[in-house]
């Protein structure tokens, strides 16, 4: 199995630029499998985090990898900067939490709006999912309340694609409850539960969708 992070740009919280990362899970038998899409959506949220964007067909070609590729998406949340481009996969299965796609729903506003615009081709998970010996999705709730992380083992060890249960590597080492970034914990028990919940695993790599 090998892994592959995909530069898609980067975003602004206030004035810092913030990476945008996903990754490319080239599975022996599943096949090439993306974790999170990049930005896209509503364009308001574009505009406002001061997107720049880079094309996921781009990123992907720069590995020698085309959309046409891809078998599989799982998005670790329903944010713009995670699922915004999974209509560049059109009939490609999007697994997400159902916790997930229901907060979306319940919350409404644009990015639902903009969801049933896509028609996506959801697969809803309830909870850890196995999708092969080696591949799984754990739910990793407090950032979003749906929000899922999913653990690879390779010949590096376990590898942990964190998504935003962690924006950085600082968050992870020493998360400091007093001094969060904005958005970092939608449900701050929950995600400190999430955090140690992680931690135990003691994955001997960790992917940040927000850190190099
Ligand atoms: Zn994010």
């Amino acid at each position: 199995m090998e892994v592959i992070r995909l530069d898609l740009g980067s975003l602004h919280v206030v004035e810092d630029p913030w990476p945008v990362h996903g990754f490319a899970v080239l599975h022996p038998q599943l096949g090439a499998i993306l974790v999170d899409t990049g930005c896209g959506g509503p364009e308001i949220l574009i505009r406002e985090y001061r997107v720049v964007n880079r094309s996921i067909a781009a990123a992907l070609q720069s590995h020698g990898l085309s959309p046409a590729d891809v078998r599989l998406i799982i998005n670790t949340h329903l944010h713009f900067d995670h699922c915004g481009q999974n209509p560049v996969f059109p009939g490609v299965v999007v697994h997400v939490q159902r916790a997930e796609l229901e907060r979306v729903r319940r919350e409404g506003g644009m990015v639902w709006d903009w969801l049933e615009s896509v028609d996506s081709r959801f697969e809803l998970l309830d909870g850890e999912t196995k999708l092969a010996d080696d591949l799984r999705v754990v739910p990793s709730p407090g950032h979003t309340a749906g929000h899922q992380s999913v653990v690879a083992v390779t010949p590096r060890g376990v590898e942990l694609f964190v998504g935003d249960a962690a924006f950085r590597r600082t968050i992870w080492e020493r998360p400091d409850a007093s001094d969060l970034p904005p958005g970092q914990a939608d449900d701050l028990r929950t995600w400190e539960q999430t955090w140690r919940a992680l931690r135990n695993m003691a994955p001997d790599v960790i992917h940040f969708c927000h850190d190099v």
